[in-house]
């Protein structure tokens, strides 16, 4: 099964996603919890989260990937930043239970100044706050572009939050792996996908990958930018996107765009996709 999807706004609530995304032939999503650049929240209404689950079920999706706001800082050093990002993934977390299987994805974060391995024990403090041992949701740490002070841009950085997580909640903790991120922060993603991908398994283990943000990037390799480009366009290219979404050790895991298109340009996109999947 081809699972692929892009990102959907949660403007018109939790059905309507499904609806859309059903409508531009993605059979899996990813939203925004809330305002990615504000600090508003609605909790969505119970009904609206079951009629999805319901369709979602129906139609045979992988499960959703929601997506944290910019607004969070894991890493921060700064107590009224971090118990906001805290709170805020908590209140997430308990949206998404009524989300069986859903997914989880947010950004470890930037260390500003205070280096990465102080970024990374309050990460992991974070985590180990917001997840409880019987929790449903799998959250899922990106892999960062290393634009600024981000953390997260090496494998061992990703590696090294997860350790320190206790062992009851560490079984919650995956990975969401984003093409254009990786390649920004220096890994041949596009040319050399196997050789990536066993540095990822060795590293970081390659069962705990849960989701794929398929995105070209506007850079080139290493440039630690994170401007993403749409499919083909880019400096990872075609035949580098094709060799990716059909690389065996990756190809069953749920594939989400994050490429600047409005919703026909996506469902060009997942068209596109499709064709060139084995
Ligand atoms: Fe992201
Ligand atoms: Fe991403
Ligand atoms: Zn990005």
């Amino acid at each position: 099964m081809f699972y692929i999807g892009c990102h959907l706004s949660v403007s018109g609530g939790y059905e309507a996603m499904g609806k859309t995304a059903l409508s531009i032939g993605a059979n899996t999503f990813q939203y925004f919890t809330r305002n990615p650049r504000g600090r508003g929240f609605r909790r969505p209404a119970k009904e609206d989260v079951s009629a999805l689950v319901a369709l979602m079920t129906e139609n045979g999706f992988a499960p959703p990937l929601a997506h944290a706001p910019y607004t969070f800082n894991p890493a921060s050093a700064e107590e009224r930043i971090w118990n906001y990002s805290r709170d805020s993934m908590k209140e997430d977390l308990e949206v998404l239970e009524d989300i069986p299987g859903a997914l989880y994805n947010f950004h470890p974060g930037s260390h500003v100044g205070i280096g990465s391995e102080a970024g990374i024990a309050n990460c992991a403090r974070l985590l180990r706050e917001v997840i409880t041992p019987g929790q449903s949701t799998r959250v899922l740490i990106e892999t960062m572009a290393g634009k600024g002070s981000e953390i997260g841009r090496s494998f061992e950085e990703i590696r090294a939050i997860i350790d320190s997580v206790d062992a009851d909640r560490r079984p919650h903790v995956g990975v969401c792996l984003d093409t254009c991120h990786i390649s920004d922060g220096g890994y041949d993603i596009a040319n050399d996908t196997q050789a990536v991908l066993e540095a990822f398994d060795d590293i970081i283990g390659l069962d705990r990958l849960y989701a794929i943000h398929l995105n070209d990037s506007k850079n080139p390799m290493g440039a630690a930018k994170d401007r993403h480009e749409k499919i083909g366009d880019g400096f990872l290219g075609l035949d580098g996107i094709a060799g990716i979404i059909n690389d065996p050790r990756i190809s069953h895991l749920p594939f989400y765009l994050e490429t600047p298109n409005e919703l026909d340009g996506y469902a060009r996109e997942i068209a596109l996709l499709k064709s060139l999947r084995k």
